[in-house]
């Protein structure tokens, strides 16, 4: 990076050091051109995505209200409360693994029917139903059909 006293743009490293219980890299450096010193701190980032809506739009991605979306499709279904948060969980990693600030509810959609279709076939089309609101019943058949595939 650019000194922030000269801008030249040769700077050295000259001390590194874990911080933040190991969650931050603290980067003490020093200018080539000027010798100013300064501190550069560096983080994973951990941001979840943004999510953009069919009509454009954008909201923070809601964890709740992925959850309550995923226990309302799985109501009276023989799964637990733990295999839904591990589901959860394998969604956000999805969702970081991106790289993105911003994805398509669409692939957000796709990621949580993924963890659906492993956890309850039922809870699977319950979902799909609502969430791809289905042009007409054909499209649900088939839906359905190729489950019977797998
Ligand atoms: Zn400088």
């Amino acid at each position: 990076m650019y000194c922030p006293f000269c801008s030249a743009t040769e700077t050295k490293v000259i001390d590194s050091r874990l911080v933040a219980d190991g969650h931050q890299i603290r980067r003490r450096r020093e200018c080539i051109t000027c010798s100013e010193r300064f501190t550069t701190f560096e983080t994973a980032e951990l941001l979840m995505p943004r999510i953009i809506k069919r009509d454009g739009s954008r909201e923070p991605f809601n964890e709740d209200k992925m959850r309550s979306g995923l226990i309302r499709a799985l109501e009276k279904r023989p799964v637990s409360i733990e295999q839904v948060e591990l589901g959860i969980n394998k969604v956000k990693s999805q969702m970081r693994a991106t790289g993105e600030r911003e994805v398509s509810s669409e692939l957000l959609g796709n990621f949580i029917m993924e963890q659906l279709k492993t956890l309850d076939k039922v809870a699977y089309v319950r979902f799909a139903s609502v969430y791809r609101s289905f042009e007409d019943i054909r499209e649900f058949g088939e839906e359905i059909a190729r489950l019977d595939d797998d």
